[in-house]
């Protein structure tokens, strides 16, 4: 079987050992990223929260930018 080999998740390039998608420990590094690419695991639950309430059909989707924008301008801080 031919099994093309992917790159670790983390985005550092190497590529792990099949099946995992991850070099041992990059997991973590991966999770790290997101939570800092997001602003924090505060601003990170804030949108996965706008999202849930979008999918349960409270806001629509106007509403649902808005609060993205909303939390975006906040990682403009200065
Ligand atoms: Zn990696």
């Amino acid at each position: 079987m031919n099994v093309k080999a992917s790159k670790c998740k983390c985005g550092c390039g190497e590529t792990p050992e099949w099946p995992s998608d991850y070099i041992p420990g990059h997991d973590l590094i991966h999770r790290n990223k997101l939570i800092d690419r997001a602003g924090g695991v505060d601003k990170l639950t804030e949108l996965l929260d706008q999202v849930d309430i979008y999918m349960a059909g409270e806001i629509g989707e106007g509403d649902l930018a808005k609060g993205i924008r909303r939390l975006q301008s906040k990682l403009i801080v200065k």
